[in-house]
């Protein structure tokens, strides 16, 4: 599973995330990233996640996966900038030109009469390459998905604070996650999905209940997570963990190619979840399980309602979504969550009741909760669509005083209410 690694060479250390860079997209064995110094507007490098030297040390399935990377690259700047031409080319050793010894690819768009060069000295306009990056990762994932707004929802909007305050949120989410993995009865060798894997906790928890010889795909929307999930995957030096970006409700996976699907808290979010449900199942093999844990109304999730009453005190808060609308609570009716599943070809469907209670934000101060939940939930979200900074001190204070009778020595201990799902591809071949 470990690809090799090269600790002196900045490429590996960018896939490593040690190094920074304007990446665009990344799978199972190549990464895409502005050149840092573009000889023109747009130049993109695919990378092997691996190290090797050059096309003579990298197997061909590596090769394969960089020309298929490569062609969805192709698109997205023809879609995004519109060159005259798109040039391609891949340098093997100093005499032809090769300057970092880690196999790369470049694409580099080309304008009539532009003068033809290979390399350039000077380093790009970090915003320029950032706001490109962008918008290539965006004509790559978002063509025409019918999760769109959620994709910029978890990449641009709330991705980047999850990542902040993924050791906090993780904590108080950890015990119903693992509720709902118990309930799957993981064993060594499964093969695995995670879906709405978001910082990748549950992704290298399951690695570990798998191993040895089993796997763990961990797909989500958001660009950021999905960094943080490798972070936290390599830090944990779990094998047979990876993740990728991907929308689960049309992401081609092989078909019958899992043993169980999973999720803590990222199917809630499709906007069409019978068809998401219907591709999950085809990824099952027949008798393969799907388990899931997700929120039941906010009436029974007072660390959500409770500050989002507060916050109602000094905000306008939006008209609440339709009850079949994406959301957090788009499964909250078990009704709804059994015909869902019904319709979408699973059977044996069963749906449980969990009630936890939680400790909001960590168990540090009523402060430290406060400030959590000003970046995380319900009230965070209304409070970051008011846009207006000088309501953030009201809000607080109102959130600090409806929290303090739930503050003790623990931290701020809060009731939550989940449903623990289940349900399984039958087994027999004259019912799939
Ligand atoms: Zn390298």
């Amino acid at each position: 599973m470990d690809a090799p690694f090269d600790t002196g060479c900045v490429f590996c250390r960018i896939v490593r995330g040690e190094a920074p860079a304007h990446k665009v997209h990344e799978d199972e064995l190549t990464l895409t990233m502005m050149d840092i110094a573009p000889v023109t507007d747009g130049h993109t490098l695919v990378i092997t996640r691996g190290h090797y030297d050059d096309m003579f040390a990298a197997p061909a399935a590596t090769l394969q996966a960089v020309a298929t990377t490569a062609k969805r690259v192709a698109h997205a700047i023809r879609t995004t900038l519109a060159p005259h031409g798109l040039m391609v080319f891949q340098l093997n050793g100093a005499a032809a030109g090769q300057t970092v010894f880690h196999y790369h690819l470049h694409l580099m768009p080309r304008s009539e009469g532009q003068p033809l060069a290979l390399h350039a000295r000077v380093p790009g306009d970090p915003s320029r390459l950032a706001e490109l990056a962008a918008r290539l990762a965006a004509a790559m994932d978002g063509e025409a998905s019918p999760n769109a707004e959620q994709i910029a929802y978890w990449n641009e909007s709330v991705g980047p604070t999850w990542v902040v305050r993924d050791e906090l949120l993780d904590g108080q989410i950890r015990p119903l996650g693992l509720h709902a993995l118990d309930r799957l009865a993981l064993v060594p060798g499964e093969r695995v999905l995670d879906v709405g894997c978001g910082c990748g906790s549950t992704t290298v928890e399951i690695a570990r209940r798998v191993q040895p010889s089993g796997s763990v795909l961990g797909v989500d929307l958001s660009r950021p997570m999905l960094e943080r999930a490798r972070r936290r995957a390599s830090e944990a030096r779990v094998e047979g963990a990876r993740f990728e970006n991907a929308d689960a409700q049309v992401h081609p996976f092989p078909p019958a190619s899992l043993d169980v699907v999973f999720s803590r808290f990222g199917v809630m979010f499709f906007a069409d979840p019978e068809a998401a449900f219907r591709n999950l199942r085809a990824a099952l093999r027949p008798g393969g399980r799907l388990g899931f844990v997700c929120w039941r109304g906010i009436a029974e999730n007072p660390w959500m309602m409770v500050p989002m009453m507060a916050a109602a005190q000094h905000l306008t808060m939006p008209p609440p979504p339709a009850p079949d609308a994406p959301g957090p609570f788009s499964l909250a009716d078990p009704e709804r969550v059994r015909s869902i599943l019904e319709r979408a070809g699973l059977v044996d469907v069963e749906i449980e009741p969990c009630d936890e209670t939680l400790t909001i934000g960590g168990s540090g101060t009523l402060d430290q909760a406060v400030d959590f939940l000003l970046d995380v939930g319900p009230a965070a979200r209304a409070l970051r669509e008011a846009a207006d900074a000088g309501l953030r001190p009201r809000v607080a204070a109102a959130i600090r005083d409806a929290l303090a009778p739930f503050h003790g020595p623990a931290g701020v201990r809060m009731a939550s209410g989940s449903w623990i799902v289940s349900a399984r591809r039958a087994a027999n071949p004259s019912h799939v």
